[in-house]
């Protein structure tokens, strides 16, 4: 294939994956092969520059931070819509609508879900992204190409070369705020309170290249160019065009049908992955909504019904000092538990000293509790009236909780923070993030028992974990450390030491802005802790420069790290103890055998390790996911199995098997075929 058309076929492919990734939600091959051809394409362009164009997928991480702010006049103004509480205020739009159309009109609504984020326009032409920009007051917003430019699931191009103005919301989905938040408390910045914040801040963000490490999300609703007769055909002529919608709309034909969609949206919307405060009702026809034109503010033709924000008062308890694995101190207020749109909730984040001075917080108080953006729990405001007599405004911290080191204030930032290295309060945080799941995934090691073997000094680093199997003497000395739970730590320690990926290790280690995807990145570049520890790292900066995904700032953040003596001394001291975190080779798919087209999910402590059960089943032609998800075949248990998987494969309708299950599978199918 000559390289013009191997390119145009890797731009095609490339888009296709983030299509399937980003926008339906279904990855349609590993990060792996992804960054394979996207490494390809970036020789091919490297090779024959010429080749290079603004719809190829290189091109979505700008280059130099804009120089200030550009304003756009929209060409067709950007409306606000007029915001109700109540059904009466609905049936009063619907009268007002019907008064507003001839007499007879049969009216269509679309009702929609109100997206929370920050609005967007965008316009394509002759197929190409040509402009991305704010709201602003609704005429001039600000440019913002480039930044949603960086947006994965927003097509560069598309197939069709009409001029299309559209209108979206850029969302960050809930689970991905929290990461972008513990980042952020890590590096004593304020966390965002909701996810609107963050994504119209990243938005604006005047670096191109810090923006395009937000995980930023599109969800467009609305095509202003008169191509349709109505807003529904309008909605699915965006699907196809495999721009990003949120395909949750419903054509209702009454009032009641509108009503009823309306209360059960509110029952599906906290299951979705993003934040949504409402529901925005349409005229569907567009001859209709000329007809009803708009108020200087608002379309005659549309209205946002908002859900009330669910808040419960409670009293709070005490306000307790948590401590972050860098050394982060927040203040947390413990509550007498309540229940908050569906969940108990005990403790509430106060975010910063400042933020509890504010809103004067005291022990004792009557408190009103909100979910923000229905994840995290906050104190929205304090009722005075109900405020015992004699309490005392809270007074922050001047000594760290864990070990009385005098806390500092970094100039600019707003945390509190413990700045002793050897802090065993960090060393717990940090022990406890190491243990996890997503990293060592050290199951017997809980956080009460983190915090005896650093009292005890067993534990002095991460490291020491893979020194525990020589001190068994210890461990059974430690009160309520019977022999059999002595064992299974150990088991558990000497399966993380030889099962786990390099990915997970450096997950693990919790270097700040490196997040799991991240530290899959850069662990399939580098295969394995050795091999990273051998760059110099001035020629380490370099490549990862080079690797699509992995922004400046972790790369400053991870260079920092490995030149660190400290840290370079507990990466030693982890290979010497024998952990071996061996990136797995890309797997070449296959897509026939004995297992092809079912997916597993292997839980518990197995005979083998699980990395080998993997590559068995993927050997022979299993798809292998490390949860249980809707469509998922088989969970795979071993020992010690937690509950949550179990549950999820009942709910999900999986066939729970054992290993022995597992290999009578392997072995039967082997021989059938
Ligand atoms: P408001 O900011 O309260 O005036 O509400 C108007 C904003 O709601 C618009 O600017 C959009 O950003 C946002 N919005 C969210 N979802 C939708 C939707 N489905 N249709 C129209 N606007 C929406
Ligand atoms: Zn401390």
């Amino acid at each position: 294939m000559n390289p013009a058309a191997r390119h145009a076929q890797l731009c095609r492919e490339i888009a296709e994956l983030d299509h399937a990734y980003y926008v339906l939600d279904a990855p349609k091959t590993s990060d792996r092969a992804y960054d394979a051809l996207f490494d390809e394409l970036r020789r091919l362009e490297a090779a024959q520059p010429e080749l290079v164009h603004a719809g190829s997928p290189t091109q979505r991480v700008g280059g130099a931070p804009r120089e200030g702010v550009t304003k756009v006049e929209h060409e067709h103004a950007m409306f606000s819509l007029d915001n109700t509480y109540d059904e009466a205020a609905v049936r009063e739009f619907d009268r007002r609508v019907r008064d507003g159309l001839r007499t007879g009109s049969v009216v269509h609504y679309v009702a929609e879900p109100k997206l929370d984020g920050a609005s967007l326009s965008v316009v394509y032409d002759r197929g190409q992204l040509v402009l991305g920009a704010t709201r602003g007051d609704g005429r001039v917003g600000e440019e913002i190409t480039p930044n949603v430019r960086t947006i994965r699931g927003l097509p560069l191009t598309i197939d069709d070369p009409r001029r299309m103005t559209l209108r979206g919301e850029v969302v960050i989905y809930k689970r991905d705020l929290a990461t972008i938040n513990q980042t952020r408390i890590a590096r004593g910045e304020e966390p965002f309170a909701n996810p609107r914040n963050a994504a119209a801040g990243s938005l604006r963000l005047l670096d191109t290249r810090e923006a395009a490490e937000r995980p930023l999300r599109v969800l467009f609703y609305e095509l202003v160019d008169r191509y349709y007769a109505t807003h529904h055909e309008a909605l699915a002529a965006i699907r196809t065009l495999g721009l990003p919608t949120h395909g949750l709309h419903r054509v209702c034909d009454s009032l009641d049908t509108l009503l009823a969609f309306i209360a059960e949206f509110d029952l599906r919307r906290s299951q979705l992955p993003y934040e949504t405060d409402g529901v925005v009702v349409k005229v569907d026809e567009l001859a209709q909504r000329d007809l009803l034109g708009a108020t200087a503010r608002f379309p005659r033709w549309a209205i946002a019904y908002k859900y009330a924000a669910e808040r419960v008062t409670t009293v709070v308890r005490a306000i307790e000092c948590d401590l972050g694995r860098t050394g982060a101190i927040t203040p947390v207020a413990v509550l007498d538990p309540v229940t908050v749109s569906g969940s108990v909730v005990s403790r509430a984040s106060l975010h910063n000293s400042d933020y509890v001075a504010d809103k004067d917080v005291r022990v004792a108080d009557t408190v009103v509790i909100e979910k923000a953006g229905e994840v995290i729990p906050q104190v929205v405001s304090v009722d005075v009236g109900k405020r015992p007599p004699g309490t005392q405004p809270w007074q922050p911290p001047t000594q760290c909780p864990s070990c009385g080191h005098a806390v500092v204030r970094v100039a600019d930032e707003a945390a509190l923070r413990c700045p002793n290295a050897s802090c065993p309060g960090r060393l717990e945080a940090l022990l406890f993030y190491f243990t996890r799941r997503s990293g060592m995934d050290v199951d017997r090691l809980g956080e009460s028992l983190i915090k005896q073997l650093v009292d005890t000094k067993l534990l002095r680093d991460v490291a020491d974990i893979f020194a525990l199997p020589e001190k068994r003497e210890s461990l059974l000395a430690l009160p309520r450390m019977g022999d059999k739970s002595c064992e299974n730590l150990l088991a558990s320690i000497e399966e993380a030491k030889r099962g786990r990926t390099f990915s997970q290790l450096l997950t693990a280690l919790g270097i700040p802005l490196l997040g799991s995807v991240a530290a899959s990145t850069v662990a399939g570049r580098y295969r394995n802790l050795r091999a990273l520890l051998e760059r110099p790292v001035e020629a380490l900066r370099d490549e990862l420069a080079e690797i699509h995904g992995i922004g400046p700032k972790m790369i400053d953040s991870l260079c920092a790290y490995l030149a660190d003596p400290t840290q370079r001394a507990i990466l030693e001291k982890l290979l010497q103890l024998g952990v071996v975190a061996n990136e797995p080779e890309p797997e070449p798919v296959v897509t026939s055998g004995p297992l092809y087209g079912s997916s597993f999910c292997v839980t518990g402590v197995l005979t083998r390790p699980r990395e080998a059960v993997h590559e068995q089943i993927r050997a022979a032609g299993g798809e292998v996911l490390d949860r249980v998800k809707k469509g998922t075949t088989y969970l795979v248990i071993g020992d010690k199995v937690g509950d949550t998987k179990l549950k999820a494969a009942k709910k999900q309708g999986a066939q729970i098997i054992t290993e022995a299950e597992l290999d009578a599978l392997l072995q039967r199918d082997m021989r059938s075929s």
